[in-house]
């Protein structure tokens, strides 16, 4: 069914491909993925965590951070011994550890609105749990620009934002379509202010994962539902989920040009 798998790849991945949702075919374009993750931190770890366990052929880590005592609280792929490396190399070296077979590329740096292209270029898809308007401002239009699908994770205390955004599509919504063009200049970090449960951001960046492998099935498996522009706003409280939709704005410097389906 899926001659692309060797015997050793089946078995790790049976509970996978048994899964109509997914399947054989699922699988083989899960393992034949590039995924980019712009930060491995609250989010991005445990997010990293899912993604590298399904077997995503690729995967570019980009962090500037260093791990620090007080991410051990929620970034649970770090531990004790990994304080003061870079959280890029060290989830790299995770990935390694946990699975051989995968390609990992660390880059130690912060994206920005000069490198963005550069590094979205040719994904399948970004992950971006980055905790600052500018970054994620840079990265969805670098997206839009380069027609990568975005998957963007987003924590607030204890509410959690997840969406995929396919900008580069006529009629769908980016990420600067939700936010707007007033946060290109914010940059700064807000977890150390609030504070943030390691169970509620783990949460975020789990269901980060699950929007990721939707886009990644698109087409091939009926997991593959991107649910382009819908903002699921996670309530750690209640707990509670709701859904909306966001529009696409005709007017947006990222993707409001070259719209023409647009109603
Ligand atoms: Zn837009």
């Amino acid at each position: 069914m899926t001659p692309a798998l060797s015997a050793d790849r089946l078995d790790r991945f049976a509970r996978h491909i048994v899964l109509p949702e997914v399947g054989g075919a699922g699988q083989a374009r899960i393992m034949g993925a590039h995924v980019v993750l712009v930060g491995v931190g609250g989010i991005g770890a445990p997010a990293l965590q899912y993604l590298a366990g399904a077997g995503v052929g690729r995967l570019t880590l980009i962090d500037d951070d260093v791990v620090e005592p007080s991410n051990l609280q929620r970034q649970t792929i770090f531990t004790l011994a990994d304080v003061g490396q870079s959280k890029a190399e060290a989830a790299a070296s995770w990935v390694d550890r946990f699975d051989p077979a995968l390609a990992v590329e660390a880059r130690r740096l912060r994206i920005r609105r000069d490198n963005a292209a550069a590094l979205v270029s040719g994904a399948d898809v970004v992950l971006d749990g980055s905790d600052n308007f500018a970054t994620r401002l840079a990265v969805s239009d670098a997206c839009v620009a380069a027609a990568v699908p975005l998957t963007s994770a987003a924590l607030g205390r204890f509410q959690g934002q997840v969406a995929n955004f396919a900008g580069h599509r006529p009629g769908e919504a980016c990420y600067r379509c939700f936010v707007g063009d007033a946060f290109d200049a914010d940059d700064c970090d807000t977890c150390a202010a609030q504070g943030v449960l390691g169970a509620m951001v783990g949460m975020v960046g789990t269901f980060g994962a699950m929007a990721v492998l939707r886009v990644l099935l698109e087409g091939v498996a009926s997991l593959g539902d991107p649910q382009w522009g819908q903002l699921h706003v996670l309530d750690g409280l209640r707990p509670g989920l709701r859904t909306m939709r966001i529009a696409h704005d005709p007017a947006c410097p990222a993707c409001g040009h070259g719209s023409e389906t647009d109603g």
